[in-house]
C-alpha cells in the first residue's frame, strides 16, 4: 500500500483552515506516528485519508489511483478507529464485532471476529455486554473492529487515550506487529506513545507539517 498526498489543504465550511499544503508519501510496511497538539489537524488529515471528508485542494493517491475515484475498493483495504468511536452498549463484544464484520461485507464473520478478539486479547470478554467494560477494554473493542478483515492500511486516531500504562505497552506491541506487513498510521499528542515504536514520525502544527523523519532525527533536533 502506498499513499501519496500532494499539496493537500482543507478548510471547514465555517472558514477554519485545518490543513495547509500537506505533501507526504507513506508506504507499507511502516508504523507512522502523527504527532501534534490538540487542534493541529491530525483528525482532519485522518478523515481525509478515510475519505470521510473532502479536501479543498490537492490530491490523495492510493496505490497510484485517486482516492475519490476508487473509494469503495480502497475502503475495503482500510481499517479505521475514529477519535470518538460509538460502541453499541447493549450488544455483547462478539455481537458488535459480528455486526461490524457484516457491515464490512466479510464472508466468514465468525472467523474474522475470532481473529481480532485474539489480537486485542479480549477473548474472555466476548460474551460481556459492552456497557460493562472498562475504558481500556472498550478501546480494545474499537481497535478490534478496525482490524476486522485484515486491512492493509490502518488508521488509528488517538488509540491510546484512556488506556493504563500496561495497556499502552500491549498496544505498542500490537501496532508494531501489525506494521510488519501493513501501513499503520496512528495519531497522538503524547510523544512517548510513538517515539520507541514508530519508524517514522510526522509532526503537524497549525495544519502544516513541521517535521517528517525518524524518531532519532526528531530527538537530535529538539
Ligand atoms: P487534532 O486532531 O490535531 O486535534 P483537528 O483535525 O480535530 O485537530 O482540528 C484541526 C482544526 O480544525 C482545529 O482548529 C479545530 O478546531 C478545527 N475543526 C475540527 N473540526 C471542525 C469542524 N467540523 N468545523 C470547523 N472546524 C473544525
Ligand atoms: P465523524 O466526523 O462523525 O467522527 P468520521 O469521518 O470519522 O465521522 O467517520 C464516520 C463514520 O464512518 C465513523 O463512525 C466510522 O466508524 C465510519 N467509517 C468510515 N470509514 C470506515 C472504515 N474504513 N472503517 C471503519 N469505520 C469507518
Amino acid at each position: 500500500m502506498k499513499i501519496s498526498i500532494n499539496s493537500l489543504s482543507m478548510t471547514y465550511p465555517n472558514g477554519k483552515q485545518a490543513l495547509q499544503d500537506i505533501s507526504l508519501e507513506l508506504e507499507s510496511p511502516s508504523l507512522v506516528g502523527l504527532l501534534g497538539p490538540n487542534g493541529a489537524g491530525k483528525s482532519t488529515l485522518m478523515k481525509l485519508l478515510v475519505a470521510g471528508l473532502t479536501e479543498s485542494a490537492g490530491t490523495i493517491l492510493a496505490d497510484g489511483a485517486p482516492l475519490r475515484k476508487n473509494e469503495t475498493a480502497y475502503k475495503r483495504r482500510l481499517g479505521y478507529l475514529p477519535q470518538s468511536f460509538g460502541l453499541y452498549d447493549e450488544l455483547t463484544v462478539e455481537r458488535f464485532l459480528e455486526y461490524m464484520a457484516a457491515l464490512k461485507g466479510l464472508h466468514d464473520q465468525k472467523k474474522a471476529v475470532q481473529a481480532v478478539l485474539s489480537d486485542v486479547n479480549l477473548e474472555e470478554k466476548r460474551r460481556a455486554r459492552i456497557r460493562t467494560l472498562s475504558g481500556g477494554q472498550r478501546q480494545r473493542v474499537g481497535i478490534a473492529q478496525a482490524l476486522l478483515g485484515e486491512p492493509r492500511f490502518l488508521i488509528f486516531d488517538e488509540p491510546t487515550v484512556g488506556l493504563d500504562p500496561e495497556e499502552r505497552i500491549h498496544f505498542r506491541n500490537l501496532f508494531s506487529r501489525a506494521a510488519q506487513d501493513k501501513l499503520v498510521l496512528l495519531s497522538t499528542h503524547i510523544i512517548e506513545d510513538v517515539q520507541s515504536v514508530c519508524n517514522r514520525l510526522i509532526v503537524i502544527h497549525h495544519g502544516r507539517i513541521r517535521f517528517s523523519g525518524t524518531p532519532q532525527e526528531l530527538i537530535r533536533m529538539t
